[in-house]
């Protein structure tokens, strides 16, 4: 009886088709299946009765449980395993009574979730293989403990280990008709270190790739292959292990900020590409990973807030709807973290619910439709590694963007390609400091076509290795020698050293004004940049802003008791300049504007970046909106479908990142003017909430309508023909 539902369930699974906005069909694969999930997350703690899990599953929509099968906890497990012990106190089998009780249901699926690497348990270590064990220069095993447990950080080059683990997944694919697996990790230790294994099999990969026997001093000179190798090691392993006994989605929580883990997302059909906790971020931190972890063409499982801080209440209150909107307006997959105290207090049920319920009313809006293609922003994970705090730089532009309503998508290091960057009008390269040879070619081929490029501070200095040249690979372009770094020392506490001062009326400048000064002034800050480029401008260059130091009244200095001297301005060089190449414009900012922007949030800063995407793009944006800051936007595409999605994240949400959002503040008449899409009309627009039709106006060009009412979320549906 059981394998007979198991099959069901596969077959469900394998056979499925699906209309593509009514106009194709197509069956749907593991990237889509997980895509289409809508789970609840349950790691690491016990439930009353299956049951239970169900009841709360169907009230809140939710159709699958991401829940523990190999702990966390030293690779214990939940169920009856072959290979790992049970959890000591534990005499259940979790997975078979879920697997059991699902099977009662048309549409719960079991996703069980899987902690790889970390650390494993003393006992079990010593009891299966001591060697599994990561070991010390010296040859001695490295010790670790986390929540009450000790164990050791085990190795990822150790086959024994990871055959092992390989067939502990078989066995659950096997035994409990699950819907998918899912991998924390891998990881080479724990949150207090891991991952400078001294072992044989470390030692291995060394010997193998150089033909030499390594000493240590090799082992830690080459750490990061090795580690990479480990990495690559496990999941290839794994997954084939999995696909083996039954091709289901696979997904890892495998970071992918150090060395060897980016190009993993190909192996798998998906990745948690927003592990956030509402606790400690901001909107704009939590936002920075949905729309970088977007550029994945696979499942991208995003938090849903609840966060893991917020374990023991429910959300009876707009934050799923916010953050689940937000993931889904972008295409991402909300999980919501996590169910146990839904179990007993059901007040939040019906936020969960909403949420879970626009998702599956309107999967392909959110999972077919693309990103309508305008500014492309590289979010590069080879800067990521080389740069330091790379991901404030692009969260600055990413806000700077977001809350001017530009149109904008991350692309990835490898997107950047001549085929791939023609579909853009622009790019904007956030101090994209290294860059491979090959992209810096990609650009200027894509601007000497007609493309616009904005970049700012180090772009281009570097290779993709992080080794620096002799000036920017893209000088040709900004029409810059770079000179080196201009870091301004403070004397005093108070006040700025340099000001960025606009020399010229120009489109960039628009709303700003000639003479306005912006303060680069980041030191009430934790960022460790303040420095900018000192650059010279080339011919050709357009100069349309410089620096201006504060000179301190020589008299006044030194004198007692005085902290803020009397000062005046001195002209300094360039910083800002225009200029363009073949048919494309290109503005180049050698201070890190969008840091400052992260930093302070000045208006004028976000208006200047904006204003460059207008000018390099000729005024082409394909949506305008007048709304405030705070409303986010996508418009996004498939075939002659348009959709533009708004969140609206006004209200009480601004003390601090733990606080929840009860209520925002409901926007009225927003005006929307959409550029037609090449050669096309607006027929029809529709919202998506309400399915009030809106009236519309067209010049041939643009079309414009309003939107009378926003609350937390809204679509409009745009018809072209
Ligand atoms: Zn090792």
């Amino acid at each position: 009886m059981r394998n007979t539902l198991i099959l069901l369930i596969v077959s469900f699974f394998l056979t499925p088709v699906f209309t593509v906005a009514g106009e194709k069909s197509k069956a749907m694969d593991n990237v889509d299946i997980a895509r289409r999930m809508r789970p609840y997350v349950w790691e690491h703690s016990i439930f009353d009765s299956a049951e239970h899990v169900a009841d709360v599953m169907l009230k809140s929509n939710a159709n699958a449980i991401r829940f523990s099968a190999i702990s966390q906890h030293g690779n214990y497990v939940y169920y009856d395993s072959r290979f790992f012990p049970r959890h000591p106190g534990l005499d259940r089998d979790l997975l078979r009574e879920l697997a059991d009780e699902f099977k009662k249901h048309d549409d719960l699926h079991l996703f069980p979730y899987n902690s790889l690497g970390y650390f494993v348990n003393e006992k079990i270590c010593e009891k299966q293989d001591p060697d599994w064990r990561q070991v010390t220069a010296e040859g001695s095993y490295i010790p670790a403990s986390w929540a009450g447990a000790t164990g050791y950080w085990v190795c990822l080059n150790n086959p024994g280990y990871i055959d092992t683990y390989a067939e502990a997944c078989k066995e659950i694919v096997e035994k409990y008709g699950v819907s998918g697996m899912y991998f924390d990790g891998p990881r080479w230790g724990d949150w207090g270190g891991g991952g400078n294994c001294f072992c044989q099999f470390c030692r291995k990969v060394i010997a193998d790739k150089y033909g030499v026997e390594p000493d240590n001093s090799m082992l830690d000179k080459h750490r990061s292959e090795i580690n990479a190798q480990g990495f690559k090691y496990a999941m290839t392993t794994i997954t084939k292990a999995i696909k083996s006994v039954r091709d289901i989605p696979v997904i890892y929580n495998h970071g992918m900020n150090n060395p060897g883990l980016y190009d993993l997302m190909d192996i798998t059909d998906g990745g948690l590409v927003a592990e956030i906790h509402r606790g400690q971020s901001s909107f704009m931190n939590v936002f920075k990973l949905i729309k970088s972890g977007a550029a994945f063409d696979k499942a991208r499982w995003a938090y849903s807030p609840p966060g893991n801080y917020n374990d023991f209440v429910t959300y009876d209150n707009l934050d799923p709807m916010i953050f689940g909107m937000t993931e889904l307006a972008h295409g991402c997959t909300p999980i919501v973290e996590t169910m146990h105290p839904y179990m007993y207090d059901e007040t939040g049920i019906p936020s969960i619910r909403e949420m879970f319920t626009m998702m599956e009313q309107n999967e392909d809006l959110y999972f077919e439709y693309k990103p309508v293609p305008f500014v492309a922003m590289p979010f590069s994970r080879q800067c990521v590694a080389k740069v330091s705090e790379y991901e404030i730089y692009w969260r600055g532009a990413l806000s700077a963007l977001t809350h001017e309503h530009q149109q904008f998508n991350a692309i990835l290091d490898d997107d950047i390609t001549i085929e791939n960057l023609k579909k853009y009008k622009a790019v904007f390269l956030t101090n994209m400091a290294c860059m491979s040879d090959k992209q810096i070619e990609a650009i200027k081929h894509f601007v000497m076509d007609g493309g616009g490029l904005i970049a700012t501070f180090q772009t281009s200095l570097y290779d993709e290795n992080g080794s620096i040249r002799e000036n920017l690979a893209l000088k040709e372009l900004f029409k810059t020698d770079y000179e080196g770094l201009e870091s301004p020392t403070f004397e005093h506490a108070y006040g700025p050293r340099v000001y960025f001062r606009m020399v010229k009326k120009h489109p960039i400048t628009k709303g700003i004004g000639k003479d306005k000064l912006i303060a680069n002034d980041y030191m009430f800050e934790t960022y460790s940049q303040t420095s900018f480029s000192r650059i010279s401008p080339l011919e050709g260059a357009e100069v349309i802003a410089d620096v201006q130091y504060v000179v301190d009244d020589p008299e006044w200095i030194g004198s007692d008791g005085c902290f803020m001297p009397p000062y005046t301005l001195k002209n300094g060089p360039a910083t800002i300049v225009a200029s363009t190449y073949g048919k494309g414009r290109v503005v180049y900012i050698a201070p890190a504007l969008e840091m400052l922007y992260d930093a302070r949030g000045f208006h004028l800063v976000r208006k200047l970046l904006s204003n460059a995407v207008d000018w390099v793009t000729d005024n082409s944006r394909p949506v305008k909106i007048e709304g405030p800051a705070c409303l986010v936007t996508n418009l996004t595409e498939l075939g002659d479908k348009r959709a533009l999605h708004f969140i609206n994240y006004t209200g009480n949400n601004h003390e601090k990142p733990s606080y929840k959002v009860d209520w925002v503040a409901p926007l009225y008449n927003l005006k929307v003017s959409l550029r037609n899409p090449e050669g096309k009309e607006l027929q029809k627009a529709t919202l998506l909430n309400t399915g009030q039709e809106l009236t519309f106006e067209s010049d041939g060009e643009h079309t414009t309508m309003i939107v009378p009412k926003l609350e937390v979320y809204e679509c409009i549906m745009l018809d072209y023909k």
